[in-house]
């Protein structure tokens, strides 16, 4: 047991209370381990793909086999609510085919394992036109792919996977949802059923994967190809905003709040996001207050080295996506100097918000995509904009919406009349 007894916010923490912690170990931004160079390789890598992505999905025939969400102002919420400055949601809940952020980490790690394979057997080139992938469902199937999963990550590495022609298994935490389960069943994907967590389910996966030398395992705790695929996202939201002619810069600058499971998600994000804003971004991760792994993690130093559970917290939550024990340590320790700040949020306000993005502005969203709203709001009695010299009129806010699209109809009722 971690020692709570002198410390005010672990005590806060530990009696589920909604809090804002600014981080204490962050640095002027110089870069982290992993270079610019690495974004750009897998934006070129996407690239690589559109035309098989375009041709395998439908729904990407539009956006020319391009994964990317758009960005759009919440008036109603922010006038109701009474917040400052410029606010907009980062829509990834309408990310194609899977429906939430998973979609760009769990994507691009399959994509990049399925061109190594094909590349290494003499089947593809890097200048080829990658449509021919379509053909290649039987040697892919002679591989597989095995991940731990609450559902999200699952959902999109089951279902580009499935595509490809790789087997997948699949194992899902107490936590995922059955209409997700379902989805991937129908698929063809394997799907193991755990009755314990999240952090079991990664183990469990991986330990199964070591013994097939066929099998590639896709690691949520500590991957590194996942991290570059969320990190795409930076230069998207620079492109976004240009289009908008809001621009960032010292006095005006901008705050991220992005919901936060084990890290990897949130964290590829702020790398992308830190490596063009530099310090005039600030970004910030927002747990339930059941499972404020990453929070715990960064804020004691100890990162993956201690869980939710060792402060007697549950990590039951309603936000599925987020019900995290233990946090990324790879994340942790790559971006322990460059993350801005952690919060922690209550479930019933993310069922308030749940409804209000629908009623008012007419969005879907799951509950772990609506911490970002507590992000702006907690922030402002938090005394960041005064010790760091910003008016917060002056900031552009993206709350990061993570996932909904994909909820059937029957579940999304069950959460808006929660
Ligand atoms: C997974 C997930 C997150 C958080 O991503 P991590 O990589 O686990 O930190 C946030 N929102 C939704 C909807 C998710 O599925």
């Amino acid at each position: 047991m971690y020692k709570i007894k002198n410390d005010s916010v672990i005590k806060m923490l530990s009696e589920r209370k909604e809090i804002f912690w600014e981080n204490t170990y962050k640095e002027i931004y110089k870069g982290i381990d992993i270079s610019r160079e690495e974004i750009f390789e897998a934006e070129n890598r996407i690239q690589r793909f559109a035309l098989f992505l375009n041709k395998s999905f439908p729904e990407l025939l539009q956006s020319s086999g391009l994964i990317s969400s758009p960005i759009k102002g919440i008036s109603k919420i922010k006038k109701n609510r009474n917040l400052p400055g410029k606010i907009f949601l980062k829509m990834d809940n309408m990310l194609p085919i899977s429906g939430s952020i998973k979609a760009r980490g769990g994507f691009y790690e399959v994509l990049k394992h399925g061109e190594e394979l094909a590349i290494r057997n003499n089947l593809l080139n890097t200048n080829d036109d990658y449509s021919k992938l379509i053909n290649l469902k039987s040697f892919f199937n002679k591989y597989s792919i095995s991940v731990g999963s609450t559902g999200n990550l699952g959902l999109s590495i089951g279902l580009m996977g499935a595509k490809l022609g790789f087997k997948v298994n699949v194992h899902m935490s107490e936590d995922a949802k059955s209409w997700k389960k379902e989805m991937l069943r129908n698929q063809g994907v394997t799907v193991f059923e755990y009755k314990s967590d999240y952090s079991f389910a990664v183990e469990s996966a991986r330990e199964l994967s070591k013994k097939d030398p066929n099998d590639y395992f896709i690691d949520d705790e500590n991957s590194k190809d996942l991290f570059l695929g969320y990190s795409i996202a930076g230069s998207e939201i620079k492109k976004q905003l240009a289009e908008l002619k809001i621009s960032v810069n010292d006095e005006h600058p901008l705050f991220v709040f992005l919901p936060c499971g084990v890290g990897g998600g949130p964290g590829g994000i702020t790398f992308g996001l830190k490596e063009i804003f530099k310090d005039n971004v600030h970004c910030f991760f927002g747990e339930p207050v059941e499972s404020p792994s990453f929070f715990l993690g960064l804020y004691t130093q100890l990162h993956e080295k201690i869980s939710v559970e060792d402060i007697g917290l549950t990590n039951k939550t309603i936000a599925d996506g987020l019900a995290v024990g233990r946090p990324s340590g790879f994340v942790g320790k790559t971006l322990n100097t460059v993350i801005d700040g952690c919060y922690t949020c209550e479930d019933n306000y993310l069922t308030k918000l749940l409804k209000e993005f629908y009623y008012e502005e007419n969005i879907f969203l799951e509950p772990s995509a609506v911490t970002g709203i507590k992000g702006v709001e907690i922030i402002q009695k938090s005394g960041y904009f005064e010790k760091n010299n910003i008016n917060p009129e002056n900031v552009t806010y993206i709350i990061w919406g993570t996932g909904g699209n994909l909820v059937p109809e029957s579940i999304k009722k069950e959460y808006l009349n929660y």
